[in-house]
Order: structure tokens, then sequence, then C-alpha cells
């Protein structure tokens, strides 16, 4: 037991079964006792480790696409480099040694960061950038911005399809998740024609955030960049939750456990309205040279780099498991992604 898991005992006593969405926004983001909130999740000594982590390659590869995207809108001036859920700031600080020699190419830079440890941690790597909580307060400019496993931690919703209508999971008191009450459900049967006893799982505050960024990036050109592990569409629990590297119970002990759901991009990319391309994480950085650069890196005398392109890029490691999703206003096939890999918005 713990002091977030007695707060959130007492909601459910007090209102009744807790909405998935609600409890994992509890336990990730609560102002004192949050996961988020209260820790540098990440690293060795952490509980996960993410791309960036890795290696240093990840973010220059992501700093490339970004500095020819720019390139290729026509080089705007003034334009802003975001990121969202920036972590440590090790992919924002590769990004920003990669395009440091880029002529004209003079971002500001903001962070979209609801952490304040996060922040700390980044203002220790970055110095002097903007924070933002929200993307709707950056300044209204041309935007390219990335996004590594942001959109995973966000809250989800879970719903199972009965045998005439939706159930939607409950968390209920001792915290032990249930199903409400079956009934019908147009948004989801419209989007989920499937069967009894499929599992499928919406992330509204995803969406939300993908047609702020179609917003701006329609109003003001730009694109965005967003990697994370997932697929296109999907079904399933896909819920999990690690902690010190290893898979426990979402529901034990919230707050000190990453609570984490795979994302489903095509609801993002129809929520954003834009076109652009969708394909592997191994695929990409493999088009845009990771592996001349891990040679490169190696003949300099770096120690693991054979083993960080093999952990990035290999259908057995993070190659298949984590995707890539670019999206930019319709009409060009964006760089590292193939003529069959591109999307356009429906209409
Ligand atoms: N991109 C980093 C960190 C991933 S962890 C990396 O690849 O290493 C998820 C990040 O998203 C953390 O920085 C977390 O604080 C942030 N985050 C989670 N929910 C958020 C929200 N609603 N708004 C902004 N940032 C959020």
């Amino acid at each position: 037991m713990n002091a977030l898991t007695d707060l959130i005992a007492a909601e459910i006593a007090a209102t009744g079964p807790m909405r998935l969405d609600r409890y994992m926004a509890l336990a990730l983001g609560h102002p004192t006792m949050g996961y988020y909130t209260t820790r540098d999740p990440l690293g060795a000594a952490g509980d996960f480790t993410t791309a960036p982590e890795i290696s240093q390659m990840f973010g220059e590869i992501l700093g490339l696409w970004l500095a020819q995207s720019w390139l290729d809108a026509g080089a705007p001036s003034p334009f802003i480099l975001a990121e969202a859920g920036p972590g440590r700031g090790s992919l924002m600080a590769d990004i920003l040694r990669a395009t440091a020699k880029v002529p004209w190419f003079t971002p500001q830079v903001w962070l979209v960061e609801t952490s304040p440890s996060l922040r700390a941690v980044q203002r220790d790597r970055l110095g002097d950038v903007n924070w933002a909580d929200r993307l709707d307060d950056l300044p209204k400019l041309p935007l390219f911005i990335v996004a590594n496993e942001f959109f995973d931690a966000l809250p989800v919703r879970q719903f199972h399809r009965g045998a005439s209508g939706w159930a939607e999971v409950l968390i209920g008191p001792r915290l032990r998740p249930g199903l409400g009450q079956e009934g019908a459900n147009d948004a989801l049967s419209a989007r989920h024609n499937v069967p009894p006893g499929v599992i499928v799982e919406t992330c509204a505050p995803a969406e939300e955030f993908a047609a702020q960024l179609g917003t701006r990036i329609r109003t003001n050109g730009g694109a965005a960049l967003t990697v994370d592990y997932g697929d296109w569409r999907g079904t399933g629990d896909t819920l999990q939750a690690l902690r010190q590297h290893k898979m426990v119970s979402p529901f034990m002990e919230p707050g000190e456990a990453d609570i984490t759901a795979h994302v489903q991009f095509a609801p993002l990319a129809a929520a954003a309205g834009l076109g652009g391309g969708f394909t592997t994480q191994g695929k990409f950085l493999e088009r845009l040279g990771i592996t001349a650069r891990a040679q490169a890196l190696a003949k300099l005398g770096a120690s693991g780099v054979a083993a960080a392109h093999r952990r990035l890029t290999h259908p057995d490691e993070m190659g298949n498991l984590f995707k890539v999703m670019a999206l930019m206003q319709p009409g060009k096939t964006p760089i590292g992604f193939d003529e069959n890999e591109r999307f356009s918005p429906a209409i």
C-alpha cells in the first residue's frame, strides 16, 4: 500500500468504479505523488530505457530528418524546434548537436513537459530553453516537432466487445479492475468492427494532441515526427507497467511504476488531418544512414556501437515493435519513407 493507493481507493469509495484513463492520469501525473512528477524514471538505474538513452545515433538521425524537413519547407525563419515528453533531454541534445552546422538553422527551442522533476533534468542538460505544459502554449510559428515514447504515456480507456455492445474496464475497491455494464457505443462500433471478446483501447488525449498538431502545421507550416511502440491499428489489452526493467501489475502501487499502452497511429493521423508516412523504426533509421554512422563512430573508437545499432534496428529488438510516423502537409513522400508508406488525409 502507498499514499496514492489510499487516495485512489478513497475516490472509488466516494464516487464508484474509476475509469482506466483517470487511474492512469493519477498514477503517472498526480501533482505530488505521480510517477513522472516525482522522479527521473530513465536509464539503467531507473525503470526503463529509451532509444535516445541507448545511443546518440538515434537523435542524430532524427535531427537530420528535422533539418531536411525544414529545408524542404523553404527554411522558414523564425521557427520552432520542439519536443513533446523530452525525458532527460538526451534526444534534444543530440538533435541540436547534429543540426548545429546546418546554415540558418537557428530555432527557438521548446519542450512540452508537465513533470517538474524532469524539467529540472532537462535544464541541466540543455540550459535555458523554453518550456510549455501544452502544445497550444507554443508561439504561433512554423513548428518542427519530435516525440519519442510520448504518446504511450497518455491515459487510455479500455473496452471489451460483448454480445450486444461494449463494456468498459473500471477499477473497483482494492484497485481491482473489472467490467462496467455492457452498452451501445456508436463511435467505437463505427471504428472497430470486431467480434465479441475483442478488447479495444482508445486514447482521447493523444488524439487531441494530434488534432492540435494538425491545426498548427496547417496554419503555420512545419512537420512532426513521432516514434512509439504500437501499430497503425491494433486491438487487445496492451496496458503494461515497468518497474526496475521488469513487468509488474499496473494496479500495484500506482505512482511507483511506468504505465503505458501501445500507440495506435491511424486515429492520430486522422485527428491531425495531415499527410505523412508510416514505417518501422528499423527501416527508417537504416534508410537515413544509421549503418554508415555506426561505422564512422566505431572507427573513432566509440564503444558499444554495434550493439546499439542492433538494438535500435533489428527486427527482434526495437526495429519492428517501434514505429515512426511523419505528419506534414500532403504532397510529397517524407524522407525516410517509401512511396507505399505514404498516407494522405482522409477527406
Ligand atoms: N522522450 C523521452 C522520455 C519518454 S518518457 C525518451 O525517449 O527518453 C515520457 C515523457 O513524457 C516524460 O518526459 C514525461 O514527463 C512526459 N509526459 C508524460 N505525460 C505528459 C503530458 N501529458 N504532457 C507533457 N509531457 C508528458
